[in-house]
């Protein structure tokens, strides 16, 4: 054992970070040592203000006695138990307050323990449905373009980021991809859902016609794709997605990591839009980023197709060690109570007519090409360095964590997703922030 190496803390040579260029990080290393509600505090004492909820995910904030505490004594009580043929209480409690939460329809609850993990378990879910009902030959998968469903292989394969697919080859097969919805020649500087688009989901019939309905499983699409840089369905999109789908026997997953839990000022974006898909994929919010978990909702007739079904599809062959794990579903009860406790659904609500004002008053600021709401979500889209795309975003992104700011970037896009307990003060300081960075850049 080589325990005796003698690491020292600044050594960052063991870990290997994701989506990060390592050797970039060493030379200027960005370290968060504590966090307490809105803000972050580096290792050298500054508050940086939390522009991102970390990764869309501390919906309720940082460090919030109320989870921290049940962390506590969930991990003193009872540490683990497997879901596998055992059960323990607090996961069937977070299942059904997860259910009462959820649109209406979506009855029943998989855990997982991760976003990615949700989308796996969600598109093998559909393929199995349609075998439970004999039809078998329902298989092949639908993304579109520019979706993020997390980085394993179903989920690269169905999503449609360039960077993130071609490192790793050919894929899965059997999978198309819808086009994406972002039309910045007829759609910049909407607020809310933009009017045009909405005959992009048509595409989905050309699929059909193409390969035939008795050989697609499953639609996944987000309902405002996050991770590519906040794109909004187009009025009517969704409603015709779920039309085409139903009318195909095709089921329609909505990938609700990011957009679930209030982000959009309402509890999923299913309720939102006003429409439910079959299956519903969840995580970061769902226990306020503090232990991972995620969860898969679906409707009554996903799961009843397995209990009705052949005897041997009646136990689902697919879990995982820390399904409905004791110490996250005591963190997810504490979480969603605290949603619900401090109304932080309807003050995402209530605050985002003052957010949408506030991000598009960064409209006219050098560079700016587009920008794009809603809820608590914001994106602001600047043009690329001819040659050396990303780079302008990035160097905000490293100057707004100089001036104390939190803020993503994601190619040349920034994104900001703050914890749903932001005030007027704080939104006004994040864009106040925002706007010094953005004047300073080249
Ligand atoms: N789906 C969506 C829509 C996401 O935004 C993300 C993460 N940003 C994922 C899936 C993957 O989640 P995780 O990183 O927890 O695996």
């Amino acid at each position: 054992m080589a325990l005796d190496r003698n690491s020292s803390p600044n050594d960052l040579s063991a870990f290997w970070m994701p989506f990060t260029a390592n050797r970039q990080f060493k030379a200027a290393p960005r370290m968060l040592v504590g966090a307490e509600g809105m803000y972050y505090r580096t290792a050298d004492g500054r508050q940086v203000l939390d522009g991102t909820a970390g990764l869309w995910c501390c919906n309720a904030g940082h460090c919030r006695p109320k989870i921290t505490e049940a962390v506590q004594k969930q991990v003193a009580e009872l540490d683990y138990a497997p879901a596998f043929q055992m059960g323990h209480p607090k996961a069937f409690e977070l299942a059904s307050a997860l259910r009462d939460m959820a649109p209406e329809g979506m009855e029943h609850v998989f855990f997982t323990n991760s976003g990615s993990e949700s989308v796996e378990t969600a598109l093998k879910i559909a393929i199995a449905y349609h075998r439970a009902r004999g039809e078998g030959a329902r298989t092949r998968l639908i993304g579109r373009e520019r979706g993020y469903h997390g980085v394993n292989f179903g989920g690269i394969s169905v999503g449609g980021i360039g960077p993130n697919r071609k490192m790793f080859g050919s894929l899965l097969t059997g999978v198309d991809h819808l086009p994406h919805t972002h039309l910045p020649d007829q759609n910049a500087f909407t607020r809310g859902q933009p009017e045009h688009g909405a005959n992009l989901a048509d595409d989905l019939e050309r699929l059909v016609a193409l390969h035939g309905a008795d050989t697609i499983a499953a639609v996944i699409v987000e309902p405002m794709s996050g991770s590519t840089g906040v794109l909004l369905p187009p009025k009517g999109y969704l409603e015709r997605l779920r039309e085409i789908t139903k009318k195909h026997g095709i089921l329609l997953i909505f990938d609700e990591v990011i957009t679930g839990f209030g982000r959009l000022g309402s509890s999923f974006a299913a309720e939102h839009f006003g429409v439910l898909p079959d299956l519903m994929t969840t995580a970061k919010g769902l226990t306020n980023g503090v232990i991972p978990m995620g969860a898969v909702l679906t409707t009554a007739g996903v799961h009843d197709a397995f209990m009705q079904g052949p005897e041997h599809m009646i136990e689902f062959f697919h879990g995982y060690t820390y399904s409905g794990n004791p110490i996250a579903s005591a963190a997810g009860l504490a979480t969603l109570e605290t949603y619900r406790e401090e109304g932080l659904f309807e003050n995402a609500a209530a605050l985002a007519p003052y957010w949408e004002e506030a991000l598009h008053s960064l409209k006219g600021l050098p560079h700016v090409i587009d920008i794009r709401n809603m809820g608590l979500i914001g994106a602001v889209e600047l043009e690329p360095i001819a040659g050396e795309p990303t780079k302008r975003a990035f160097t905000a992104f490293l100057n707004a964590f100089e001036k104390d700011l939190m803020i993503r970037t994601t190619g040349d896009i920034i994104a900001m997703s703050p914890p749903l307990m932001i005030n007027k003060a704080q939104i006004d300081e994040l864009f106040g922030k925002l706007t010094d960075v953005l004047k300073a850049l080249d």
